[in-house]
């Protein structure tokens, strides 16, 4: 069935979207959106949403490095819910001013196998940069690692700690002093350290860093509970936290209780029968908008072109 009304329907609303995308400030938007680019949600071939595209790349955008921690945040909340939770927390320096991972990715891995003779380690490893502010950094912006450990129980942070002083400072040349091992006494209580951190606009890596920054363990060690994927974690996640805008939006138009619940199921249904397309805005040679198909199903050509 061909929408005749959704060419002009369309444009409005992703020129709205554009406009809105423009008022915003970087802490709400992509700032790296090429101002074409358009997601746009179908139910039923009626237009339900036209939405500016993210570019997705952590490294090199604030708004999609703070949409990236939350999603982390999120799988590392749901998996500690689900227990068991991580119980000891590594900090991990290093004396090298560098952007090439492999420099403690190798000492960290080696840190593990030591762990691994005693205890079935699995662990969760966060890389953050310092600020180069500190007044003996000279300027330079070092790497470390937030190493999160399940399978070691908190008594045993004394012994943990002798390891990666023996191991991780011998590959590294980091000084036993800058590095650290302590039981974590609450999950909620280290969400919100990691938050804090990993959330840091000053504490992103440098320009040009090409690396993820948020690395669970893999394989016969998977950090995850349940035996989950770190994509289906990741999904699950998502869900979540678009649950809890829900909950936010619903909560400000006056929503409680049971009806603000029923209200949230109903619209999370509702948004899992959406179809959605990526569509690029461009003016043809007669200066007229046209939309270019991307991807996706939404919309069948000849309702929109
Ligand atoms: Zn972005």
């Amino acid at each position: 069935m061909v929408v005749l009304s959704l060419t002009a329907e369309l444009l409005d609303a992703a020129l709205e979207e554009r406009a809105r995308h423009e008022r915003a400030l970087d802490r709400e938007v992509c700032r790296r959106w090429d101002g074409k680019t358009f997601l746009i949600a179908t139910l039923d071939d009626r237009l339900d949403g036209v939405h500016a595209s993210t570019c997705n790349s952590p490294n090199k955008c604030g708004y999609c490095a703070r949409m990236a921690a939350l999603e982390n945040l999120k799988m590392l909340e749901l998996d500690a819910d689900r227990g068991p939770g991580p119980e000891i927390l590594l900090v991990l320096t290093t004396p090298t001013v560098t952007l090439e991972m492999s420099e403690f990715y190798g000492p960290l891995q080696q840190v593990m196998r030591a762990l691994r003779l005693r205890w079935a380690v699995r662990y969760c490893s966060l890389l953050e940069y310092t600020t180069g502010k500190a007044p003996r950094s000279g300027g330079r912006r070092r790497p470390h690692l937030n190493v999160l450990l399940k399978g070691v129980a908190p008594r045993d942070a004394g012994p943990v700690r002798g390891i990666v002083h023996r191991v991780w400072c011998a590959q590294t040349g980091a000084v036993p002093e800058a590095t650290y091992a302590a039981p974590i006494r609450d999950v909620g209580g280290l969400s919100k350290y990691v938050a804090a951190h990993f959330q840091k606009t000053s504490q992103r890596p440098p320009e040009g860093f090409k690396g993820q920054r948020f690395n669970p363990s893999k394989g016969q060690w998977r950090y995850w509970n349940g035996d989950l994927t770190a994509a289906e974690m990741r999904e699950q996640a998502k869900r979540a936290i678009a649950r809890d805008n829900l909950r936010y939006r619903g909560a400000l138009a006056g929503l409680r209780g049971p009806e603000l619940e029923a209200w949230i199921d109903a619209e999370e249904q509702r948004r899992d029968q959406l179809d959605w397309s990526i569509y690029r805005l461009k003016r043809d040679r007669w200066g007229e908008e046209r939309w270019q198909w991307l991807g996706g199903k939404g919309l069948r050509r000849g309702d929109y072109d």
